[in-house]
């Protein structure tokens, strides 16, 4: 019997008192045998002890009992549950990967001729899919520059049904206004989506104003990159819609997860607050000294950061800013030798992706962003020389400042 953990209080909207890593440690599992992790479904189908119950799953009108795996299964649900607490929604639905999430909501929302509102700072994978995919199905995106928020007004036609957005951006670490766009999604009648996946914990979307959360839980959820995963928070109607046998973009196009895995993201997820601190602590050291050395770091932390007091009126303060800072070395030569030479020296990996223990490094307009269009780049203020950093865990961040110094100052970037 699966234990239903969905009775969650939804009064609670103010922000301040909202904490999400507490909301994680409220909910109480037990295995089958009072194991204390929940029990792992090992089955991809299930025995109904009367046909009649089979019947009325199959039509939606039956709770409780599992079908298919594709369309829900234990583990699945537990993880689910876990992280719509986290992100106080009524519930959620937990994918094969980050664009399993996001593209099954975006279909879910959009038929043929609407039209969506996109920050244009996104995913390569998601920009790629609204810009070369989507309109296959009949469906436009307009890119906007999400810092202004006149520009997502004027870009507002009578076909417009979903904003979308990353709290805070890839790679350029721009931060949006959440609470301003929602205004503007709710005025319009628009689904206002979030991609928080650089920000768990840091910052609340829904609690914000967002109607739906996406993450990848490959990244700083999961954190131990040994999988992709993803997960669609929102209302009990949407999720449900989207597992929907006749209609449902989760069931139909199915990027489930596998339950061996979704039990393993859940014990991850429950040290998530603990990392990112750490994460945060590092990644706030590192901006600030090398900001005093005379780089010009972009990290939401620093008061020169254009939406640092923004990020500041939105975050769950005791999480920090995040463990993802970005600068520009110059050009993409001296962004290469850099990267070489720290991974030569152990400092980091050379590799996309970010959340791990070991700080990770690439330069996003040649790699996690080629998706995006050179001139495109240019205008969005993504240069060659730009490095993206996911910081990671080390113990002694004095001692991997001092060793990052060093490879800058002998590569005559510092
Ligand atoms: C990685 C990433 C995705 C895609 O997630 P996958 O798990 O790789 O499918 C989407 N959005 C952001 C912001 C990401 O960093």
């Amino acid at each position: 019997m699966l234990i239903n953990l969905c009775h969650r209080n939804f009064t609670q909207k103010n922000i301040m008192t909202f904490n999400p890593a507490d909301k994680i440690q409220d909910l109480q599992y037990f295995g089958e045998f009072g194991g204390v992790n929940p029990s792992i479904s090992d089955s991809s189908t299930y025995t109904f002890l009367a046909a009649k119950s089979m019947t009325d799953t199959f039509e939606g009108n039956l709770e409780g009992c599992y079908l298919y795996s594709r369309h829900s299964s234990p583990s699945n649900l537990y993880l689910g549950e876990a992280l719509a607490a986290m992100e106080g929604s009524e519930s959620a639905n937990v994918c094969a990967s980050g664009m399993g999430a996001i593209t099954p909501t975006l279909m879910q929302l959009c038929q043929q001729g609407d039209h969506i509102i996109s920050s244009r700072t996104i995913y390569g994978g998601t920009y790629a899919f609204l810009k070369n995919f989507a309109p296959k199905f009949g469906i436009q995106t307009t890119f906007v520059d999400i810092t202004k928020v006149d520009q997502v007004m004027d870009a507002i036609t009578d076909k417009t049904k979903v904003l979308y957005i990353e709290s805070v951006s890839n790679p350029l670490l721009e931060v949006a206004d959440i609470v301003a766009l929602s205004k503007v999604a709710k005025a319009h009648q628009l689904q206002l989506v979030v991609d928080n996946t650089f920000s768990p914990l840091t910052i609340s979307p829904i609690q914000l104003g967002a109607d739906i959360v996406i993450h990848s839980l490959t990244k700083f959820i999961n954190g131990s990159s040994d999988t992709v995963g993803g997960v669609i928070c929102g209302k009990d109607a949407f999720i449900s819609s989207l597992r929907d046998v006749n209609d449902g973009a989760s069931m139909l196009l199915g990027p489930v997860m596998d339950s061996l895995r979704a039990a393993s993201v859940l014990k991850n997820l429950r040290t998530l607050h603990i990392r990112i601190k750490k994460h945060s602590e590092n990644a706030l050291y590192l901006a600030e000294k090398f900001e005093q050395d005379g780089l010009k770091i972009i990290y939401p932390g620093l008061p020169s950061h254009p939406q640092h007091q923004l990020f500041k009126s939105m975050y769950n303060k005791e999480y920090g800013f995040g463990g993802m800072l970005a600068f520009d070395a110059g050009s993409l030569e001296k962004a290469d030798a850099l990267m070489e030479l720290m991974q030569e020296r152990n400092l980091g990996y050379l590799a996309v992706s970010l959340g791990f223990y070991k700080t990770l490094f690439n330069a996003p307009g040649t790699a996690t962003s080629s998706e995006i269009p050179p001139e495109e780049q240019k205008e969005m203020g993504l240069t060659d020389g730009l490095i993206r950093f996911s910081i990671g865990l080390d113990n002694d961040i004095e001692r991997t400042y001092k060793a990052m110094k060093q490879c800058m100052q002998e590569l005559n970037i510092l």
